[in-house]
């Protein structure tokens, strides 16, 4: 598989942020948690598998929601130089479930170079199951997404997903899978 650099997007958290990072470490420094890991995250739907209050769930998410810069939300590992590089080649596009646009907007652009975020496409559009419509209609060919719900979706939909590979996306899928920031980097380079 070779991609061209103009036809891949992303979803952000889970993939661009570490935000499962970030959820475990708000739950212990400011919950007291401290018996969490990132592998105990098995479930996308973070109620189904951690034996922690719903308020503080939806608290965590909150915050990582409405803020993330406040809130520490880091770039996973390598994320930032390999979009550096694919930006010199064509624009960026993330779409995301989010349900507000300005704040991961900032987030953005606080990481990303002034030259590479002036010209990112940014779609933040509130519903997991209606991404695909929306990366389409960007004319996507491939889209890098944790969530597995939505890479089957994409993939019916005749776009190739990159699972991000996750501990709450490993088992029951043989969808193609990237580990990291370099492997994307891999397959998008000539
Ligand atoms: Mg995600």
């Amino acid at each position: 598989m070779k991609i061209n650099p103009a036809h891949i997007g992303f979803d952000i958290d889970g993939v661009v942020a570490d935000t499962g990072g970030a959820f475990i470490r708000i739950a212990c420094e400011e919950y007291g948690i401290n018996s969490l890991t990132l592998e105990d995250i098995t479930s996308f739907d973070v109620i189904d598998c951690l034996d922690i209050d719903q308020g503080i769930i939806e608290e965590i998410f909150g915050r990582l929601l409405e803020d993330p810069l406040q809130a520490g939300l880091a770039p996973m590992q390598g994320a930032i130089p390999v979009l550096h590089s694919l930006a010199e080649k064509a624009p960026l596009t993330f779409v995301t479930a989010r349900p507000h646009e300005e704040p991961i907007a900032l987030w953005l652009k606080h990481f990303l170079q002034p030259d590479t975020f002036n010209t990112i496409r940014l779609v933040a559009m509130g519903e997991h199951d209606k991404k695909t419509s929306y990366i389409k209609n960007l004319g996507l060919k491939y889209f890098v997404d944790d969530r597995l719900q939505t890479c089957r979706k994409l993939a019916e939909a005749g776009i190739t997903p990159l699972v991000y590979n996750q501990p709450w996306n490993k088992n029951g899928h043989d969808l193609p899978t990237v580990n990291n920031w370099q492997d994307i980097e891999a397959l998008c380079s000539e």
